[in-house]
């Protein structure tokens, strides 16, 4: 295939090398020339413009800081759809704005070229050695003809649903990592305040389940995601009990927990609808319904499927 790839930076230019390493044709484009030179090197062609790449490419990536840099490099002057022809296909891998892709893919579709968002997670050591996850959106019979560009730089590829859909994820899920982030930093200072020693700290929460990974494995699909609550696994008055214990302790050696506060009200809230002794993750409910009723829901064979 006749790749295309603008924006060569910690992330781009690890995948572009693996684009070029699958045995596609490439030409790219960057900001700055040097970041192309080991492509180069290795058989790649360089373009001026945007729309140069996109006149050569039956497929045009870009990976670019966000909407800004998106917006300007897709549809600004000497941009990928001043170079796009009809056919062509059109795919953003930054972390960008859902509103922004579709609105692109509304301008695109006008010339008959094709547009997917497709946003990766695992950071530039993944898109060196090929080992991301690609969330993609956009029409699936374009997904799967273009699905071996996309094999390239990632091993986790999947289809989400109509274009932004990727980003959507993305961002869903990059939120979730940075709420858990302050999470982590609340207990781990807390921890050592209280007289526990980093490393068996962080060893001792990376060994329970919750360093283990488990609530995305099994707990959320057999719980959350499945609706089911009765009989508790782990029942929601004994999760008060545990989260109290530990804003004790924070109140007794001066550690401030914005988080481990937010998540005692949901549970204290959750108990006080009578749900003491359904599963834990009932309190999951509350938010669905401040959502607007939003039920995230998985039929049973789906949940089993994702718990794989
Ligand atoms: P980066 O800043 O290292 O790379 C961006 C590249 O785009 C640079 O080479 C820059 O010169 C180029 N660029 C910027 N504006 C340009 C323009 N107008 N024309 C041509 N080239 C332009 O950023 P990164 O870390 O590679 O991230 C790229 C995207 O991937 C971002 O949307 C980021 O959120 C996302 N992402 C990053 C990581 C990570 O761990 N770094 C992980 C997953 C996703």
């Amino acid at each position: 295939m006749n790749i295309g790839f603008i924006g060569l930076g910690n992330m781009g230019g690890g995948m572009a090398a693996n684009v070029l390493r699958a045995g596609h044709d490439l030409t790219v484009h960057d900001l700055r020339r040097e970041a192309a030179t080991p492509l180069l090197e290795n058989g790649a062609s360089w373009a001026d413009t945007p729309a140069e790449v996109a006149a050569a490419s039956e497929v045009v990536l870009t990976s670019l800081p966000g909407p800004r840099e998106v917006e300007a490099i897709a549809l600004g002057d000497s941009g990928v759809l001043e170079g796009s022809t009809s056919g062509k296909v059109y795919i953003d891998l930054s972390t960008s704005s859902p509103t922004l892709i579709r609105s692109i893919a509304e301008d695109f579709a006008a010339k008959g070229v094709s547009v997917l968002d497709a946003p990766v997670s695992g950071g530039p050591v993944g898109a060196r050695t090929g080992r991301l996850a690609v969330m993609v959106g956009g029409d699936r019979e374009v997904y799967e003809r273009v699905k071996p560009a996309l094999d390239a730089i990632g091993d986790k590829v999947s289809y989400i649903g109509p274009v932004g859909s990727g980003s959507i994820a993305k961002l869903m899920h990059n939120c979730i990592g940075y709420g858990l982030q302050t999470i982590v930093a609340e207990c781990l200072t807390l921890g050592v305040k209280a007289g526990v020693d980093p490393e068996p700290l962080f060893e001792a929460i990376s060994n329970g389940s919750v360093g283990r990974g488990s609530s995305f494995a099994n707990t959320y699909p057999n719980t959350f995601l499945a609706g089911n609550f009765d009989p508790p696994s782990f029942a929601l008055r004994l999760a008060h009990k545990d989260v109290s214990l530990a804003l004790e302790l924070a109140r007794e050696y001066g550690v401030p927990m914005s988080v481990g506060n937010i998540a005692h009200q949901e549970l204290t809230s959750a108990l006080n609808r009578g749900w003491a002794d359904l599963d834990s993750r009932v309190a999951m409910k509350l938010q669905e319904e401040r959502a607007g009723n939003v039920e995230v829901r998985i039929e049973k064979a789906d949940a089993d499927a994702l718990e794989a």
